[in-house]
């Protein structure tokens, strides 16, 4: 960039953060909030009114998918002129079917859908919330296919947006469908992975060529939101996404994905990471575990070993043995390079529990905590949930949604349920949202020291207080750290919310 055209970009910056740092309030305390969060915590409803407004930093655990509420699919079949079958709860096209406007009108057809379709009304009945859960994204398929992409996203964007949340890692497809099936076809044998590979090797490039015009589609969408880009840090909120690999594939296949995830990940910078995902403790998942992680350490090591963050130990006794889970979250971190792990729910079942949490402490792994998501599948909730062992070890953890459409929640609900059922405090909370963006996969430095967040970096010290307006240093590190410039959102988002609380 020209030194002019530098310098009127930073004037810029500066002008923006100014009039940013006007509006915010006198320099708040935190204890004002904390005493209003001990008040609210009354009620439910109390709660989520405080909740809701509170700066929540990420969620990085988001499925596209099952983020998608089904009342906005209904209405996209509705228009597409789709029919229902009541015997398997699914839209289609096939003519002989009950239309699917005539869901408007009869309940009992409308429930059936709305109730299969997520966990909207699940009793138990005959089956297991994990089944039930699961057997959601079969139902719903051809209802989601109705919608516009660019129309999904905005629901789950928007929805994050007006809960205060400053950025998202989402689990999407980011290459259009024709690359996909040109990548995927014939698929060399994976057995030898470095034949494979050099099989793969120009697919990818061409996969990475047309992935590029599909994610600047998709920022078009921030001007639907208000913003002048989805991605871009100077915004309200900022979007990575997360390639997506299933469990379940064959061989062949989980290594061309595999390898895509891993490639696209180190070489577009809008795709940090990739993940792992279909039920852990299918049989197949268990059988597969230690070749998926071979193949995923072959990837890494020969593709840019970009940042993954990978399920792992989504698990309890009542669906796995106990040999899976005696060392599937220490092999996921030590053979699949995971920075950050999904869930990690059967921590307490690893061999060397306490030593594998020393480690991931040291080493900065976080876990992507999970609450409705745990207690819908699992079961698992209240005491039973590891969260407060993680945290006794020092693990960095911080709340996410996983499938909020699937589960009926939101990232206000996971705090409610934070604050209520895990007895998590102001300064918990307000601990996981700063979590979410430290330990995102944002690119550049972090504001703060040492991971610690009473101390920012010497150019930041005034950041929290009325008027401060950033320094020519300031400003050179906030120009080549994204990560750094939502953290000072965040911080400036704290600063606004809790003078509200004086
Ligand atoms: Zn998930």
């Amino acid at each position: 960039m020209p030194q002019n055209q530098q310098r009127r970009c930073r004037r810029g910056l500066a002008i923006a953060l100014a009039g940013c740092f006007a509006m915010s309030a006198a320099f708040a305390d935190e204890a004002g909030a904390v005493r209003a969060f001990n008040r609210a915590k009354r009620t439910e409803p109390e709660l989520f009114v405080f909740l809701k407004h509170m700066p929540k930093g990420g969620d990085l655990h988001v499925h596209v998918s099952g983020a998608a509420y089904s009342d906005y699919m209904l209405d996209a079949a509705i228009a597409k002129g789709l029919t229902f079958d009541p015997s398997t709860a699914q839209f289609g096209t096939d003519p002989s079917k009950t239309p699917a406007k005539q869901l408007l009108t009869d309940n009992g057809l409308l429930y059936r859908f709305l109730d299969a379709a997520s966990m909207r009304g699940w009793m138990g009945g005959g089956q297991s919330g994990h089944d039930h859960f699961f057997e959601t994204f079969g139902i719903f398929g051809a209802a989601l296919g109705a919608r516009q992409r660019m129309d999904v996203l905005e629901e789950v964007i928007a929805r994050a947006k007006s809960q205060n949340e400053q950025y998202m890692e989402l689990m999407t497809g980011v290459t259009p469908s024709q690359a996909n099936t040109a990548y995927f076809q014939n698929l060399p044998d994976s057995t030898d992975m470095p034949h494979a590979l050099s099989v793969l090797r120009p697919r990818l490039v061409k996969l990475l060529q047309e992935a590029k015009p599909y994610l600047d589609q998709m920022e078009k969408l921030g001007k639907r939101l208000g913003q002048s880009s989805l991605t871009s840090p100077a915004n309200p909120m900022t979007i990575r996404y997360i390639w997506s690999c299933n469990r379940l594939s064959t061989n062949d296949e989980f290594f061309a994905q595999a390898a895509a995830g891993i490639y696209l990940a180190a070489h577009e910078p809008r795709i940090v990471a990739m993940n792992m995902v279909a039920p852990e403790d299918h049989p197949l998942s268990r059988q597969n575990f230690a070749r998926q992680m071979k193949i995923v350490d072959f990837l890494w090591q020969r593709l840019g070993r970009p940042n993954l963050t990978l399920h792992a130990g989504e698990l309890t006794p009542s669906i796995s043995p106990p040999e899976t889970m005696k060392d599937r979250i220490r092999k996921t971190i030590e053979v699949g390079h995971a920075r950050r792990i999904g869930h990690g729910v059967s921590i307490a079942w690893e061999d060397d529990a306490e030593g594998l949490m020393a480690k991931m402490k040291k080493e900065g792994i976080a876990v992507e905590i999970c609450l409705s998501s745990n207690e819908s599948i699992l079961g698992v909730a209240g005491i039973h949930h590891p969260l407060h062992l993680y945290m006794a070890h020092g693990v960095p953890v911080f709340l996410n949604t996983d499938d909020e459409g699937v589960s009926r929640s939101t990232l206000t609900l996971e705090y409610v349920k934070g604050a209520l059922e895990q007895g998590l405090s102001y300064t918990d909370l307000k601990r996981m949202a700063r979590n979410a963006i430290e330990y995102s996969f944002l690119s550049g430095e972090s504001l703060f020291e040492g991971r610690d967040y009473r101390r920012p970096k010497p150019a930041f010290h005034g950041c929290r207080r009325k008027g401060w307006v950033p320094s020519r240093r300031a400003q050179a590190l906030m120009a080549r750290s994204d990560k750094l410039r939502v953290q000072l959102r965040l911080e400036r988002a704290f600063v606004d919310f809790e003078s509200r609380f004086p």
